[in-house]
């Protein structure tokens, strides 16, 4: 087994083995771009280590064999007390993990070598500043020390000095904060800071391996569905300065703006600074373009650089760079994190440039990103009071009270309230507070600081950098220069496209993507353009068909402007309420046929006026209309009301003889489970007539239709079937009823009788439920409650998120498609419906038919359509394509 890969072996296509990063180091070293030499521990030894609890066999030496390659290759040895090589240790997993994970830099320095390193450098106080970031971050990292009580020791040495500014610490200050570094980590931990630069390689090593599971880590790897076991790489690389001095410093470059996707580099540069100090938001950041009047030779180079790597990767990357005393070196490249905006607007102009064609288009972006575009946004026209301008991280419009930490964040959040999170900057620790929040706002830091980063990846708006904030997390407030304060609770919003800070609740519009798909004419903006190109595309490639549920025949014509191909679900039972509601309960109190037979006759011509308005909006495309399926209680008052009112009315002597009939009606009707009880299909059959009276309407609407002149195809579909022979029942008596139709009115009409799928036996015996089926329907949200044994009313609020900490599943079942569980019973229902009735038509009607995972595996089965809520067809059309590809 080989654990360790000289970069100059491995290429980009190794990122499952060597990681993200040590596979494009390895790119980047074999075209010769200059990278510092290194080695790359791969995830494999993770894996092992943490299995194992300890190094894998054969890995040391490994390590011990590279090191020496290494220390041959720069003429230096770890740890020389004269000419030390130092190397810095990063994690680096197959999947971009920003921030999540651990990093140890000047790893070899120790009370010896550090003076090596000031003789050579003939810089004691950069030798000093470099032992104080090995003694603290190994201290954090390696031996587990809060940070804070680090910063706190800077601190105070800043405020004794009286400077705030780390560059005015001179090297004895420096020499005295590493004694400060280590007595806190003796007092911490027990132990001192090892001396040993091998055995600081080693403990750095394993921290790596470790952080794979830490709280923070795990967190972030269920949000963002990356699976548990694929461990981190490692890299050990050669250490070059950034904080050697003026004519040195560390920046972080993307190809194009990765807010907007405009063409053009884009990034940040800090003299005299080593990477963290960039991404942290520490100081503030200069322009590449100011880079340019910094360092002309090294600011061409890189522009060279990253033209050769946009071409290479043929996509948007983001770079970290170091400047060694005028020399340019590449510390990392990867394709970029962006915005949904930049990521549709990068795809289309790379198109444009001939880089991609329109299917890698598709490709590149996604149905979530497509989602997050139809959020509306702040209204131009709205009257605001701007309290400051940041830089616009991640787009989108977000409304919230303000909260300083991310502990409140989680508390609020969790009752119910919009917040913003509002840091001078954010770490890794804030993560949690981070997901719950509608949006971040930091004071510090650019549109590559961790803040922005992380929101972009999460699709959470997000502002960073107003400088004019002065934020005060330990009293929960910051204020505007200027003077205005804002306190923890107070309500503010954020515009994560244009950087904005308001006070109060700005108004929000609606967004110009909806806006194209809703028919207007968006003319001249960029990201419209790209999103129907985009999209328009992905029409010609996919083979799934998408269709909407609507109940209404305005649903059903918004859907229709988005591009649905039908309907695939009318729940009748939404016809029902409202003023109907008095109609249901005459039918259900009724106490002989003729009640019964006078309420129904009392509901069927509202019945068909929907229909008919339905069919209309529809008019050519199918319809799927779903008979009444749940529980008659449910239309039914409450029986404590009900009981409690005729309780008064006793006691006034008032006679209550409708209540009295209800309140009996409500209690025969009764269930203990009613999603197991009396509903679907078995209302039809105990109750004579109802389903007749749905079917006749549904079929004297659509034979109106085609009087005018309109060509209605209505499906009729029965709920909650488990076995064939009650859909022999139902299908024998709409068919009756369509006999009596077609002979009153002289008229053929063309319809399909069809089923749900939403029960563990239909599934199991769909070959025998194909035979009378024309089509099926999967219902996976009742499919998942009954698989699971989950009622889909109650448990995601009372246990999912304890389920989701204990690794249960990553995401709640009733949103994506329990693939290995509920999905073995679709597959097994298409392929045995599909034997037993080779014509039989496939489709998906429960929440999953918008879920953009779930719509892979559907596509994957062969269903011929999925069916989702109007505002999601866009979002299906694109996925349906993305899984076709
Ligand atoms: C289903 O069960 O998936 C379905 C679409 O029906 P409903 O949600 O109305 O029960
Ligand atoms: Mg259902």
């Amino acid at each position: 087994m080989t654990w360790v890969t000289d970069f100059a072996a491995g290429n980009k296509d190794q990122k499952d083995l060597l990681g993200g990063k040590g596979a494009n180091l390895a790119e980047m070293t074999n075209l010769g771009l200059p990278v510092p030499p290194g080695f790359t521990i791969s995830t494999e030894a993770c894996r092992a280590y943490l299995a194992e609890g300890g190094d894998p066999e054969g890995l040391q030496d490994e390590i011990a064999e590279q090191l020496a390659a290494l220390e041959t290759a720069m003429g230096r040895r770890l740890g020389d007390e004269a000419d030390p090589l130092l190397v810095s240790v990063r994690s680096g997993a197959k999947f971009s993990m920003p921030g999540m994970m651990e990093t140890v830099l000047n790893v070899g320095l120790n009370d010896a070598s550090v003076r090596g390193l000031a003789a050579r450098s003939n810089d004691e106080r950069f030798a000093y500043d470099s032992y104080r970031r090995l003694v603290q971050m190994f201290g954090g990292t390696v031996m587990g020390v809060e940070s804070e009580h680090f910063h706190d020791a800077l601190d105070a040495l800043k405020t004794e000095r009286g400077t705030e500014a780390d560059l005015d610490l001179d090297a004895d200050d420096l020499r005295g904060l590493v004694e400060t570094f280590k007595a806190i980590i003796r007092e911490h931990t027990g132990h001192d800071f090892p001396q040993d630069p091998r055995q600081q390689l080693d403990q750095a090593i394993h921290a790596v391996f470790n952080s794979w599971n830490t709280d923070r880590a795990v967190l972030y790897r269920r949000q963002e569905r990356i699976p548990e076991d694929l461990g981190t790489a490692v890299n050990v690389q050669a250490m070059v300065f950034g904080n050697g001095g003026m004519t040195s410093g560390s920046g972080v470059a993307f190809t194009r703006d990765p807010a907007s996707g405009d063409q053009g580099v884009y990034g940040d540069y800090l003299q005299n600074a080593q990477g963290e100090d960039v991404v942290a938001g520490i100081r503030n950041t200069v322009s590449l373009a100011d880079f340019a009047q910094v360092d002309r030779k090294s600011h061409d180079e890189l522009l060279a650089i990253m033209a050769t790597l946009e071409n290479h990767y043929r996509d948007m990357c983001d770079i970290e760079f170091t400047v060694e005393d005028g020399k340019l070196w590449m510390l990392q490249t990867r394709v970029g994190k962006r915005t949904p905006e930049a990521a549709f607007r990068i795809a289309i102009h790379m198109v444009d440039e001939g880089l991609i064609d329109m299917d890698e288009a598709v490709r590149r972006v996604t149905g979530a990103q497509l989602a997050s575009l139809m959020f509306p946004r702040f209204d131009a026209t709205a009257e605001r009071t701007l309290l400051a301008k940041g830089m616009n991280a991640s787009p989108g419009a977000a409304v919230g009270r303000a909260v300083f930490d991310w502990r409140t964040a989680v508390e609020w959040a969790e009752r119910g309230e919009d917040v913003i999170l509002v840091r001078k900057e954010t770490s890794p620790e804030d993560l949690h507070g981070m997901v719950v929040a509608q949006g971040i706002l930091t004071s510090r830091g650019g549109k590559t600081s961790h803040a922005a980063v992380v929101a972009r990846g999460m699709g959470r708006t997000c502002v960073c950098g107003a400088e004019a904030l002065d934020v005060d997390t330990k009293s929960g407030q910051f204020t505007v220069r200027g003077g205005v304060t804002v306190r923890e609770g107070d309500v503010i919003s954020i515009d994560g496209s244009t950087g904005e800070v308001f006070a109060g609740a700005v108004p929000v519009t609606p967004s110009a993507v909806v806006r194209h798909f809703e028919g207007e004419e968006v003319v001249g903006d960029p990201l419209v353009d790209a999103v129907a190109r985009i999209v328009a595309h992905a029409d010609s490639t996919r083979r799934l068909m998408v269709r909407t549920n609507a109940d209404t025949a305005d649903d059903a014509a918004r859907a229709r402007r988005f591009g649905a191909q039908g309907i695939g679900l009318c729940r009748t039972e939404h016809m029902f309420l409202g003023d109907r509601r008095q109609l249901v309960e005459d039918l259900i109190v009724a106490e002989d046929a003729a009640g019964q037979t006078e309420a129904l006759a009392a509901l069927g011509p509202l019945q068909r006026g929907d229909f008919e308005e339905i069919l209309t909006a529809m008019d050519g495309l199918p319809v799927t209309i779903r008979l009444i399926d749940p529980p008659l209680h449910e239309f039914l008052p409450d029986i404590t009301d009900l009981s409690v009112s005729l309780a008064l009315a006793d006691t006034k002597g008032h006679r209550k003889k409708h209540e009295r009939k209800l309140l009996d009606a409500v209690q025969r009707l009764h269930e203990q489970n009613p999603m197991l009880g009396l509903r679907g299909v078995r209302l039809g059959i105990v109750i004579p007539g109802l389903f007749e009276m749905q079917a006749r309407a549904i079929l004297e609407a659509a034979a109106a239709c085609v009087r005018r002149g309109g060509d209605p195809r209505p499906e009729i579909m029965v709920p909650l079937v488990g076995s064939v022979r009650e859909l022999d029942l139902i299908r024998g008596r709409i068919e009756q009823v369509a006999d009596e139709v077609q002979a009153d009115l002289g008229q053929e009409i063309d319809y399909k009788v069809g089923t749900m799928i939403e029960l563990p036996r239909a599934a199991l015996t769909a070959d025998e439920i194909a035979r009378s089926a024309q089509f099926f329907s999967f219902g996976t949200n009742d499919l998942t409650q009954m698989t699971w044994g989950f009622s889909r009313d109650d448990v995601e609020a009372a246990f999912f998120s304890t389920y989701i900490e204990h690794g249960v599943f990553g995401i709640s079942p009733f949103e994506t498609l329990d693939v290995e569980g509920v999905g073995q019973l679709v597959r097994t229902a298409a392929e045995r419906g599909r034997a037993a009735n080779p014509d039989l038509h496939l489709g998906v009607c429960g929440e999953h038919g918008g879920d953009p995972h779930s719509i892979h595996f559907f596509d994957e089965v062969g269903l011929d359509y999925v069916s989702c809520s109007p505002f999601r067809v866009p979002i299906a059309r694109l996925e349906a394509a993305r899984a076709h590809l």
